[in-house]
């Protein structure tokens, strides 16, 4: 079996280049509050997007991670926003019916317009 090592550039590197000129933020060791109304465990979209709701309601909260800040997939990811559906609304339809097909497809403009709106806000 050929050793992927054998096709890799020269500069190859495990983490993203992007990552050189935006390093994330070193936090050290936080002192942890004993006590908050909500503990979020991970620091990508999904935690972070939780902290906010959850301060913008008035709840205290902490977010913590395994890794460094940001450690995982959102600070990788390509940056695409879409509301293409895998699979298309025919596959969909076919599995579930169009009702539930057209939901799902709904749901992804939806997630379009809440991004928009996050962002904004
Ligand atoms: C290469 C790549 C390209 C992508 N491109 C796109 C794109 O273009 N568009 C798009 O919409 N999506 C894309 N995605 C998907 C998108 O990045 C993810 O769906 C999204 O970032 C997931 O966010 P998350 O907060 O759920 O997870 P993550 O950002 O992965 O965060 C999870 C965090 O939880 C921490 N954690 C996990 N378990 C524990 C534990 N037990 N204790 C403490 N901490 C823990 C991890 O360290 C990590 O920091 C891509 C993903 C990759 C990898």
């Amino acid at each position: 079996m050929a050793d992927n090592a054998d096709i890799r550039a020269d500069d190859f590197k495990a983490e993203p280049y992007w990552w050189d000129r935006t390093p994330r933020p070193n936090l050290g060791e936080p002192e942890l509050p004993s006590e908050v109304d909500v503990a979020i465990i991970g620091s990508g979209y999904t935690g972070l997007c939780a902290a906010i709701q959850v301060a913008r309601g008035g709840r205290s909260t902490v977010v913590l991670d395994a890794e460094e800040a940001g450690w995982g997939c959102s600070s990788r990811n390509g940056g695409q926003i879409s509301t293409s559906i895998k699979p298309d609304y025919e596959a969909l339809a076919r599995k579930h019916g169009a009702e539930t097909a057209f939901n799902i497809v709904k749901e992804g403009h939806r997630s379009l317009a809440f991004m928009k709106d996050f962002v904004a806000e």
